[in-house]
């Protein structure tokens, strides 16, 4: 098969993401007073409402209608007043009802859009000019948002004993009604999608907004944030969409990634080999690094889809919703803005602290310590050497930022003194000091070693008269070796510069 970035170079990749979030952190069920919770014994958090007894009668989870309309508040929907719950229709032990509760055509949240800066090596996935690039390749993508919609989760099943892998096979089927009616929203967007890396970042995006506006864990990894993943191709300068394939239930942004990355590159092959594209589902098997057909779509299916008699429509109050509005926190593209205009920060570093809410909240409390002062050198540590630690407090990178905007130390001594102090509580500061590591910044004795380099190294001296600037580092090197490493290189630099041109 051939690479992606082969690929994209003819083909435009379509994608489009159905994302369901359960919101894991209210208290009770959908329709029902039986608690949430995922490690209780199995089936114990049941009753006769989410059993599907005949006649019992479902009531509606007020903070779950709040949850969902703040989360399309945070992306940018337009709430609708009037819509109402539906009887979705199908045969299977994991909903004892027999019909699955959701939105018709209308669903609470409509219309939104999110918008996802693309930077760095991802941005390189996308070579086409419809979107407007910077200096550094980066670029803007909007994806609009088609709905968020209210539904019910269905039962946890496991199949045991019998032939491995195969369900069919399975000796025993054992079903956990406690996952059953768990509060589900699902959210759709338009094929805006155009990359794996930005269907990656949608994610992203999107679970760092669920996870500051609280309505759930968001974690791929035991499901309780899921994302179907819908995929065509289409000729560069084609309109009329593919037919698309659709990825069933990535557990995690690398394999969501990966699976797109390759459905692409497979289809790519089908076509241009004059083959047919069949829509189909299909499942990602990350060990193996493929996909395979879990079925293909002959025929729609009959959901019999009609409005659920037991629950009346809903009409949200403006109070209801300006209530759900003023519980929304700073969400991560007002901080990015704030963090440009406050601190004056690129706009990638900004989206970049400010993206993730534990990175944005260690941000501030460094800045905090730091008094306010040397924001951008705290900014630049944040970004650059931060990351690669896990045990630093940010009164330890206020210290050593205050370091590095003095020049007492240099970037590359700053990694040296973060590895040594990463997991204890020592101050950088006081560990530089103790190991000799503070450079001098004072002219007088960093001037005489100047003066001392420019009198021994006159071919160098001439060179650099003669244009070979590039000498300059040479000289830079011998001035920090005549130093023994405790000179700062970058006022040696500053002064041999001057006293060269001068
Ligand atoms: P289905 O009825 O098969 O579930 P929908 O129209 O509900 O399909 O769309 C499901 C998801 O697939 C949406 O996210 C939508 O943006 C996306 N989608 C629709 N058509 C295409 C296409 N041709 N290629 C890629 N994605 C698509
Ligand atoms: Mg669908
Ligand atoms: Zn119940």
């Amino acid at each position: 098969m051939k690479k992606l970035a082969e690929v994209l170079k003819d083909w435009e990749a379509v994608i489009g993401l159905e994302v369901h979030t359960e919101l894991t952190t209210l208290e009770t069920k959908m329709f029902c007073n039986c608690r949430l919770s995922h490690d209780d014994e199995p089936n114990t958090n049941v009753c006769p409402v989410c059993l599907g007894m005949p006649g019992a009668l479902p009531v509606p989870n007020e903070k779950a209608i709040e949850s969902i309309v703040m989360a399309g508040l945070a992306t940018n929907c337009q709430i609708m007043r009037h819509s109402m719950f539906y009887r979705k229709h199908y045969f299977y032990p994991d909903m004892a009802k027999n019909f699955q509760t959701t939105q018709g055509p209308v669903a609470f949240c409509m219309h939104g859009q999110l918008d996802l800066e693309v930077s760095g090596a991802g941005a390189k996935e996308r070579p086409d000019s419809t979107v407007e690039k910077d200096a550094d390749g980066g670029y803007v993508a909007p994806i609009r948002i088609l709905r968020i919609h209210m539904e019910e989760d269905a039962a946890k099943m496991v199949h045991v004993g019998g032939e491995e892998g195969r369900i069919g096979g399975a000796a025993e089927s054992l079903i956990d009604y406690n996952r059953c009616g768990t509060p589900l929203i699902e959210l759709v967007t338009e094929p805006d999608l155009r990359t794996p890396e930005e269907a990656r970042l949608f994610m992203e995006k999107l679970r760092q907004t669920f996870l500051t506006l609280g309505i759930s864990d968001c974690s791929l990894e035991s499901g309780s944030m899921r994302c179907d993943g819908n995929i065509s191709l289409r000729r560069r300068g084609e309109t009329k969409f593919g037919t698309k394939t659709e990825m069933k239930n990535i557990n995690s942004f690398k394999s969501l990634h990966d699976a797109l990355e390759y459905e692409i590159c497979r289809q790519a092959e089908v076509l241009e080999e004059g083959g047919i594209v069949y829509q189909e589902t299909r499942h990602w098997e990350p060990s193996r690094r493929r996909t395979v057909v879990m079925r293909v779509k002959e025929t729609a299916d009959d959901y019999r889809l009609f409005p659920d008699p037991d629950l009346a429509p809903f009409d949200l109050t403006d109070e209801f919703i300006d209530r759900c509005r003023s519980r929304i926190p700073e969400l991560p593209d007002a901080k990015r803005d704030r963090y440009m205009a406050d601190f004056g920060l690129k706009r990638a570093d900004a989206a970049q602290l400010a993206g993730d809410p534990t990175v944005a909240a260690f941000f501030e409390e460094t800045l905090a310590a730091a008094g306010e002062k040397n924001v951008e050198t705290v900014a630049k540590v944040m970004v650059n050497l931060v990351p690669s630690y896990d045990a630093l407090t940010p009164a330890q990178v206020a210290s050593l930022s205050g370091l590095l905007a003095e020049d007492a130390i240099t970037f590359a001594q700053a990694r040296e003194v973060l590895d040594a102090v990463n997991g204890t509580s020592e101050d950088p500061a006081a560990y530089v000091d103790a190991h000799g590591m503070r450079q001098s910044t004072d002219e007088g004795a960093l001037g005489a070693i100047v003066d001392e380099v420019l009198a021994r190294c006159t071919d160098q001296v001439q060179q650099y008269r003669d244009g070979n600037k590039k000498v300059l580092g040479f000289l830079v090197g011998q001035c920090m070796k005549a130093a023994k490493g405790s000179g700062n290189p970058k006022a040696f630099n500053k002064m041999l510069a001057e006293k060269l041109e001068g």
